[in-house]
């Protein structure tokens, strides 16, 4: 059994800098430069925290996305380390299936994200003890139960979400506050942003995920990222 360290009340810098300490040379953060990630970078930043920066490039992104990152790395001069689904992997998949047999099924879906998403994750992941992401327990009903940190049994790694709690609001108000730069896709009705055929706009009230593979009848939307 892991023992967790007892961060809960502790800030987020405070909570970072005991992990770095802990871990040192441990920690990675995961970007996909949604709002959540954008605050978290903004954090580890200002505070100077040696976490390594790693993005899941996987090659379905949209331009918007592409350009949140080019503008996160000149502001915060740092580097993201970007993986990529195996070549031969991908290759097989669009041989066998072409380039959009995720709208075909269920299983077709998750074969894509586990190519493009899932195993890419798992390399990146290995050999750190911390993985840090932002997620938030009001996205989904996926992610109710979400802790601040948490052992991931399925990738073997301590995971800390610092803004589990944090409602849409307030990240939004740190955004503007600290003038982030912000997907400009949120803007357009976009609050979730994944890869560009799988991802559109949600109404008012709506779920926040529900934008996320909208042709699927499944509530609990994951790409197989998270598991809990
Ligand atoms: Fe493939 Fe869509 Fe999953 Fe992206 S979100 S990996 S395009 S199925």
């Amino acid at each position: 059994m892991i023992q967790l360290p007892a961060i809960d009340e502790r800030s987020i810098p405070d909570s970072l800098k005991l992990l770095c300490n802990i871990y040192p040379g441990q920690l990675i953060f995961t970007t996909s430069f949604g709002m959540e990630d954008q605050v978290i970078t903004d954090i580890i930043c200002k505070n100077n925290l040696p976490v390594k920066f790693m993005t899941l490039d996987t090659g379905r992104l949209f331009e918007e996305t592409y350009k949140v990152f080019s503008r996160t790395i000149e502001k915060y001069n740092i580097q993201i380390e970007t993986c990529h689904p195996d070549p031969e992997d991908l290759s097989n998949l669009l041989k066998k299936k072409g380039p959009f047999s995720f709208y075909e099924s269920v299983e077709n879906r998750k074969e894509c994200c586990n190519i493009r998403k899932v195993i890419p994750l798992r390399k990146a992941l290995a050999g750190n003890n911390v993985w840090i992401t932002g997620l938030r327990s009001e996205q989904s009903e996926s992610r109710a139960e979400i802790k601040t940190i948490s052992y991931d049994e399925g990738y073997g790694i301590i995971k800390y979400n610092p803004l589990h709690n944090w409602t849409l609001e307030e990240v939004k108000s740190y955004i503007k506050e600290n003038n982030i730069p912000y997907n400009v896709l949120h803007d357009r009705g976009f609050p979730s942003i994944g890869c560009a055929p799988c991802t559109r706009t949600v109404a008012e009230g709506e779920d926040i995920r529900s934008g996320r593979w909208w042709w699927e009848n499944n509530t609990k939307k994951e790409c197989g990222l998270h598991t809990r």
